[in-house]
């Protein structure tokens, strides 16, 4: 059972205090209070755990700060979007808000290879000034003998680069819990010149020891990309389980899936599930087209596979693009068939810009109509 409590109540204390008195009644009831920051408002939330069946609703709803109570089944307890008016809960790191209603693009090299390349990227990054990127230090790969990235050596000059062009943001994957402490480490030496968000791979995507682990600490803000073999249900209660640990700061990533249905695109492109996520869970949505189509070919339109896909999740509402970029793609040690040149990056932001604000613009006809019908 969720009692959700009055958005920014100034004495949340005395509401939750008060929802404890009442809780005590019901042996074996435990309570647990949690803070969401939503796209405009903050808003408490005390949770009812244990043999809540019997539990009656209404000693709860009349509590003064009391706005709802709802019972729900375990899943997604936290992440859910237990009533259709919630808002999403994003966050903040380092100065940039991921929530709902500004679109970011996380363009980049998929892994870090040189400190010429990363410079020229972020260089690139900052003269379109996109303050986000991705950079992938810690590559897991399907064979033992490509590539495995750099690790935690190209860190300090990653994150000089990064500090250097005015980058606020870094998506990068961590395969391994240590690869929290060494990026901390890093950045703690470099003196914060930028910030990461930690990424969860699909194929980490039910590696649940890694999940609590991320889900433990507070330094890092988590990307969550999609299992590639399993279902969505599967996919955001691998995120529920970073958020029991403590960590709600988690954006969902769309990357595709793993089917030959979707060839000659590497993954089947599922970004038709941007509502689905937006529509069963409070989190902000990313989708990964680079990943999903795994190719820099273009339609006879000029438009690359990539920015069609990435049009296909803009247009249902996904806020965050993650998306492969190399200066020189031909020299790329990892993936750089589907990386595009930096030469596409401002047409990129053009094709996203026209493709939000087209999605905005539905959004809004769609108000107007039940407006008037209301
Ligand atoms: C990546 O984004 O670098 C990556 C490896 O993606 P995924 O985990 O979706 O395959
Ligand atoms: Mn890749």
């Amino acid at each position: 059972m969720i009692i959700i409590l009055e958005p920014d109540l100034e004495d949340q204390r005395t509401v939750i205090a008060a929802v404890r008195t009442v809780a005590g009644r019901y042996p074996g009831v435990t309570v647990k209070p949690y803070e969401f920051k939503g796209t405009t408002h903050r808003f408490g939330e005390v949770h009812l755990i244990g043999p809540t069946a019997a539990v009656p609703t209404a000693p709860f709803e009349g509590l003064p700060g009391v706005r709802q109570v709802v019972r729900v089944s375990a899943k997604y307890r936290l992440i859910g979007r237990h009533d259709p008016a919630h808002e999403t809960v994003g966050f903040e790191h380092n100065g940039v808000r991921i929530d709902d209603r500004t679109v970011h693009v996380f363009a980049g090299l998929c892994a870090v290879d040189t400190p010429a390349h990363v410079d020229e990227m972020m260089a690139g990054l900052a003269r379109e000034g996109v303050v986000t990127t991705r950079m992938g230090a810690y590559k897991p790969r399907s064979s033992p003998y490509d590539f495995q990235g750099l690790g935690k050596e190209c860190l300090p000059w990653v994150f000089e680069s990064a500090g250097k062009h005015g980058i606020r943001l870094i998506a990068m994957e961590a395969t391994d819990a240590s690869h929290l402490d060494e990026l901390w480490d890093a950045l703690e030496r470099a003196g914060h010149p930028t910030a990461v968000m930690v990424q969860i791979g699909t194929r980490n995507a039910q590696n649940y020891e890694l999940l609590k682990k991320v889900g433990r600490q507070q330094e890092f803000p988590v990307l969550f990309k999609r299992g590639m073999g399993i279902t969505l249900e599967e996919s955001l209660n691998a995120c529920e389980y970073i958020a029991s640990e403590g960590n709600t700061r988690i954006l969902f990533c769309l990357r595709g899936v793993k089917s030959h249905l979707g060839e000659p695109h590497r993954n089947l492109v599922d970004f038709a599930h941007v509502p689905v996520v937006r529509r069963q869970t409070r989190l902000p949505v990313c989708i990964d087209p680079s990943h999903s189509v795994g190719t820099s070919l273009a339609a006879p339109d000029g438009l690359p596979d990539i920015f069609h896909a990435a049009a296909q999740g803009i247009v249902a509402g996904a806020t965050a693009v993650l998306v492969d970029f190399h200066p020189h793609p031909e020299k790329a040690l990892c993936d750089g068939g589907q990386a595009l040149r930096l030469e596409m990056l401002g047409p990129l932001l053009d094709h996203i810009r026209r493709v939000r604000a087209a999605y905005e613009g539905s959004v809004k006809a769609s108000a107007a109509r039940r407006q008037a019908v209301a």
